[in-house]
């Protein structure tokens, strides 16, 4: 009655535009069709799409070049205007209906990794930008997520223990740097499976840290998947 009362007050918005919608939590068809969502042939390792024509197991020239901390890292959808959309009202606006529906794409991009894990866990935020937004959007992806898969999450297992400065604009060895040392793993995680958590892969630096840490904490694998990935370089100024 209550949620009927408000739909009326407040009738839901496409995740995407103003346009109202049946149920919150969805897109309407025009703009689904223009969500790029990834899909095989994928880097084994990081997920980037590769060529067609790729087989099963290849990797990106990235990771033959230098093997990241993480085992694996995948994402439903490539960061473009409208991943961009969703992952901005997530962080800014704290718009909380799409998670649903984020951690149905998730579970689907990362349903190996998901099915292993021992645990979920999101990216840390330091406490200081926490206390500014008074939420971490890596932590709701990860509760919706493990909402969705039935999976014990662990909010509390990564830590971030520097403040750094903002990656937007740096490059992939200057994030590594940025955020190299500044998370720290919290327990003891011998022969654990752990999946990461965040909102968008960039460079993929803050999920190394993350990884090196787990690590660190005795963890066997540690894999990543976050709602969408950069695949322009273009998009890595983000
Ligand atoms: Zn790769």
């Amino acid at each position: 009655m209550i949620s009927r009362l408000s739909d009326l007050i407040w009738p839901p918005r496409s995740l995407l535009s103003d346009a109202i919608v049946d149920r919150p939590g969805v897109i309407e068809a025009e703009l689904w069709g223009e969500l790029k969502f990834l899909a095989d042939p994928l880097c084994q390792c990081c997920g980037f799409p590769l060529p067609d024509g790729a087989s099963p197991g290849d990797i990106c020239g990235a990771c033959a070049g230098r093997k990241p901390a993480y085992d694996t890292a995948r994402a439903p959808l490539a960061y473009d205007d409208h991943a961009r959309r969703l992952i901005l009202d997530l962080k800014r606006g704290g718009r909380r209906d799409g998670l649903p529906v984020f951690a149905k794409w998730m579970s689907a991009a990362a349903a190996e990794q998901l099915a292993k894990a021992d645990f979920l866990a999101p990216a840390p935020m330091h406490w200081t930008r926490l206390a500014a937004r008074s939420f971490n959007q890596a932590a709701w992806l990860t509760h919706a997520l493990a909402r969705a898969s039935g999976k014990p999450w662990k909010p509390g297992a990564l830590t971030r223990v520097k403040r750094r400065r903002s990656q937007a604009g740096l490059s992939a060895s200057e994030r590594r740097r940025n955020v190299g040392g500044a998370i720290k793993a919290f327990g003891s995680y011998t022969g654990k499976t752990v999946l990461v958590v965040d909102d968008v892969f960039t460079t993929g630096a803050t999920l190394e840290a993350c990884a090196r840490a787990l690590r660190k904490a005795g963890a066997a694998e540690v894999h990543a998947v976050t709602l969408a990935r950069v695949v322009r370089p273009a998009d890595i100024s983000i």
